[in-house]
């Protein structure tokens, strides 16, 4: 289900334990070869696969493509949110349907930047919201629940998510070959950052010089089918373990 389809009768009528999925990705500088809106269109697939899967068990607001993308303002076309109002947002987001009675909330996240904001949201309204039990305050990212694409495709150089790199460009290839600019001459820019595995406070601008993170030339149409398949099955699998839960923090 859409919520930008329904009225708000629709919405009065659902059962409390529908889960509501809130779609985050960003519009951001993705390399000299791939389009602003890269992320946000890929999510919207993603969801568009898995909306034929799940069908009206799930309802999903529309995608905000306004992200947390600061890290890449040194590149022109880029807009964020600042951090901070970023955060309020995805909690506002949230907590709009907790006010509607909804206790199954999932942000299915498309962008790096997004992912410690969306934990960091849910682990604020948990806090805050202590007193009930009955609460799935969820955050995740698609490309991060456990697909390995590389073991069922050889010829993939990645064997995990970059930035504007083959997998996004294989995906892009797939979805809008129209909006992909020359992929084939990105130099590969290495994924592996300084001091890891340590976490350190990056801009782009300290990892690339064209924008890109990975190996965009080895990008295919192809690849980007496999890719869309296997991660938005895998957001489908995750979204039924939402819907089977029985609605209980399990102790012992
Ligand atoms: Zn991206």
């Amino acid at each position: 289900m859409q919520l930008a389809d329904l009225k708000w009768p629709d919405i009065e009528a659902l059962s409390r334990d529908t889960p509501i999925v809130i779609p985050v990705a960003a519009l951001e500088q993705h390399g000299r070869h791939m389009p602003l809106f890269t992320d946000s269109l890929l999510l919207g697939e993603v969801i568009r696969r898995v909306t034929e899967k799940l069908k009206d068990r799930v309802l999903f607001t529309p995608l905000m493509w306004l992200g947390n993308s600061e890290h890449h303002l040194d590149f022109p076309g880029t807009m964020t949110a600042s951090p901070r109002v970023y955060l309020d947002l995805l909690k506002d987001m949230v907590e709009n349907f907790l006010f509607h009675g909804f206790r199954r909330l999932v942000i299915v996240n498309g962008h790096g930047g997004n992912i410690v904001p969306a934990q960091q949201a849910m682990f604020e309204l948990r806090q805050k919201y202590r007193q009930r039990m009955d609460l799935a305050l969820i955050s995740t990212t698609y490309w991060t629940l456990g697909a390995k694409p590389q073991e069922t495709d050889r010829s993939l150089v990645q064997n995990r998510m970059g930035h504007a790199c083959e997998w996004e460009t294989s995906m892009m290839l797939r979805l809008a070959p129209h909006l992909v600019g020359d992929y084939k001459v990105a130099p590969t820019v290495t994924q592996d950052d300084l001091f890891e595995p340590a976490h350190r406070g990056w801009i782009t601008k300290d990892r690339t010089k064209p924008g890109h993170i990975g190996e965009p030339r080895h990008a295919t149409a192809e690849k980007g089918e496999l890719l869309f398949s296997l991660l938005s099955n895998d957001v489908a699998v995750f979204l039924e373990r939402v819907i089977a839960w029985d609605g209980k923090n399990k102790l012992t």
